[in-house]
């Protein structure tokens, strides 16, 4: 299964992505930043210099952004506040908090052996990011647009979200083809915490989640299809 991340409004298996959260990289974590950038230098292929720099530092707030929801996961486990877990995830049983540990896990590692290569081989041109569901050889592929739209919203959030897809996530869909015109659309996703299984196998789930996404916030992007 071929996985296209997509800005646009159109096609099968698309989503529209806009994210205008203020994920914010937790500074006080200097020794985690540092890991991450060592490791995903030299990682990219194919790419200019001014494209893999780029490449790099999204990789890095990937990075860091998962950090942060595996933190957000630790204090669950010590009783702490769930609300952010049981947005995006359902309850926090024991077997949500595994999945979810597994994936986000599983994709931080992956930052380090991914091949983040630039260049697609789909010809449109709003294509941002793309993957085979557990691609052995763990390739996603930048696209043009990923370069161009905003940084946090498709570049980092782009790469959260195909490295849930290498760590087994699916594409899934909400069930309604259009938000037309609505800009909390990202709120839609949190249905499908009504499906445990559907929460936790969601690329997008892992994506908001990892952004620290606010229940309610607006997307700049005002309407998003999907199919
Ligand atoms: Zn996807």
């Amino acid at each position: 299964m071929v996985d296209l991340l997509q800005i646009g409004s159109r096609s099968v298996a698309l989503v529209a992505l806009t994210l205008a959260c203020s994920c914010a990289v937790e500074s006080s974590e200097p020794d985690a930043r540092r890991d991450v950038a060592a490791v995903v230098e030299a990682l990219t292929t194919n790419c200019s210099p001014d494209q893999a720099s780029f490449a790099r530092a999204a990789a890095v707030a990937a990075g860091m952004a998962l950090l942060g929801a595996g933190a957000d996961i630790g204090g669950v486990e010590d009783g702490g506040d769930a609300s952010r877990f049981d947005y995006w995830f359902g309850a926090h049983e024991p077997e949500n908090i595994r999945v979810v540990t597994q994936v986000l896990l599983g994709s931080y590692e992956m930052i380090a052996t991914a091949e983040f290569r630039c260049g697609c081989d789909d010809p449109d041109p709003n294509l941002i990011a793309q993957t085979i569901t557990n691609d052995p050889n763990q390739l996603i592929r930048l696209c043009p647009p990923f370069f161009e739209r905003d940084f946090t919203e498709f570049a980092v959030g782009g790469l959260i979200h195909e490295l849930s897809h290498l760590n087994g996530t699916l594409h899934w869909k909400t069930g309604a083809s259009c938000f037309p015109g609505d800009p909390h659309w990202p709120d839609y996703w949190h249905a499908l915490t009504s499906n445990p299984y559907g929460a936790t196998n969601n690329a997008e789930s892992y994506r908001l989640y990892a952004l620290d996404w606010q229940p309610g916030e607006a997307s700049s992007r005002g309407a998003v299809c999907t199919d």
